[in-house]
């Protein structure tokens, strides 16, 4: 890992978006995220869940501003010299480590106290996700906002939830309860499911809508009272938990282990300025092959197969110099059939696919490159659009990005492009491909287009 992996940050006196490097960033976050009187343990345990946040998703701060650590000077007063020393050691003391599920950085959420389990993922996002399932947590009963009482008034709550209550005449305090019904709840104590008044909500609902603390509710008859247990979505690492975990002689890696189910903690090699495409995999497809020789040029009579083949090798050089992991459908005069180029593709999962072709069209004066994308897969046109950028401030002849719904993009289940280099139909844009100089125009073009895609978005690549 080097420090040349930068995080995007806005600077809170100036507002100007500015820059700094993972570990540095890495402390900043730590004094703000975690009350600096925590564990040791539990310090470095929420320091390696930030730095593993940061590196799966650099760009996301672009628009939070972050304290500089002079910034607690007056916040920390006499302990800040003290405090500083503490941050510096959690992360030094996990300096490179990331928390990883099958060798990736996981989605590390973590909340301030669960109130007795955490959450699986899939009842509190609708995803599944293997590593963040619930686990009981004892580790923070009596712990803050154990027991935050709110009262509502009737009107109030009718107002909030949008609700109407019977008519009735006398103490709403005391037949207030009447109207709640059908509490369902979780075997740790979550509500699931309420009926209040004439309407019915998931225990989520009324969290977001009454302003709770967390689902761990319950309502008590002596007057429209929640009382709740825990803080925060209750997914992942317990922040109030970890401490109690620490201060019980558990590591760090401990409560990570506890708190994530099934990963580990280690150490990926990050992108850096020189590198910015590690961790990216990208595939080529160079078209035909073998005894399919695709088009054939007009004049010259050079082959769809060889063009399209010294492209993608071409264009793979480029990739791999930046760090990205590429893999080409075929490296050689070979023939592959179509089904098995989707097959290699879908079981290695690579961040974009790249179809490469060249077009015919007789009689005709037709020229330029063109591309194709997957019909309403933003991925799949954004990528196209940056491709066309680069290509473009070269002096490519182009002829524009289009919808296309070819067989191996719609097989293919990542963004995907298809590209026609140019047409063999045509013998004077036949002549460039025979120039060395416009094929590495072509393949730089390409290339950057990719990178710029690539660094840009961050959707694309982990999906689990
Ligand atoms: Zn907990
Ligand atoms: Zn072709």
């Amino acid at each position: 890992m080097k420090d040349d992996f930068y995080i995007r940050y806005k600077d809170e006196q100036t507002n100007r978006k500015m820059e700094l490097p993972l570990e540095q960033m890495v402390k900043r976050l730590l004094a703000l995220e975690l009350d600096i009187v925590s564990h040791r343990e539990a310090l470095k345990a929420q320091a390696i869940v930030i730095r593993t946040n940061l590196v799966r998703n650099p760009h996301i701060l672009v628009d939070r501003s972050i304290t500089p650590m002079e910034g607690y000077r007056d916040i920390w007063g006499d302990n800040y010299d003290m405090n500083v020393e503490r941050i510096d050691r959690a992360v030094q003391g996990t300096r490179n480590m990331l928390a990883l599920f099958g060798g990736k950085p996981i989605d590390a959420r973590y909340h301030i106290l669960c109130g007795g389990s955490t959450e699986n993922a899939e009842d509190v996002t609708d995803n599944r996700v293997t590593y963040l399932r619930r686990v009981l947590c004892d580790h923070c009963t009596g712990g803050p906002h154990w027991g935050d009482e709110k009262e509502f008034g009737m009107e109030q709550l009718e107002e909030l939830l949008n609700i109407k209550f019977p008519d009735i005449d006398g103490d709403y305090r005391t037949e207030i309860v009447n109207f709640v019904e059908c509490i369902e709840k979780d075997e740790h104590g979550r509500i699931r499911a309420i009926k209040i008044g004439d309407k019915r909500f998931s225990g989520r609902q009324v969290l977001e809508l009454l302003d709770l603390n967390s689902t761990k509710f319950d309502i008590y008859p002596t007057g429209i009272r929640f009382i709740s247990n825990g803080m925060g979505h209750g997914l992942g690492l317990c922040q109030w938990g970890a401490n109690a975990m620490a201060e019980k002689g558990y590591s760090f890696i401990d409560i990570l282990k506890y708190y994530y189910t099934g990963i580990d903690v280690g150490e990926v090699q990050l992108p850096s300025i020189k590198k910015p495409l590690i961790g990216k995999i990208v595939m080529i497809d160079p078209g035909h092959g073998g005894r399919d020789e695709g088009h054939k040029g007009i004049g010259l009579g050079i082959l769809e197969k060889d063009i399209v083949l010294e492209l993608s090798l071409g264009l793979r050089d480029n990739l791999e110099e930046l760090g990205a992991m590429v893999r080409l459908t075929r490296d050689d005069d070979l023939f592959v059939p179509i089904n098995e180029r989707v097959e290699r593709a879908n079981s290695l999962y690579p961040d974009i696919f790249i179809s490469i072709h060249m077009d015919y069209f007789p009689k005709s004066s037709l020229e330029g490159l063109e591309m194709f994308y997957f019909r309403r897969d933003m991925g799949s046109w954004k990528l196209g659009r940056s491709i066309l950028d680069s290509l473009e401030s070269r002096g490519i002849s182009l002829r524009g990005l289009k919808e296309g719904n070819f067989y191996i993009l719609r097989g293919i289940n990542v963004s995907s492009l298809l590209v026609e280099l140019g047409y063999l139909s045509n013998g004077e844009e036949e002549l460039k491909f025979r120039d060395e100089n416009y094929m590495k125009l072509l393949a730089d073009g390409m290339g950057e287009g990719v990178v710029k895609y690539l660094t840009k978005s961050n959707f694309h690549s982990i999906i689990y």
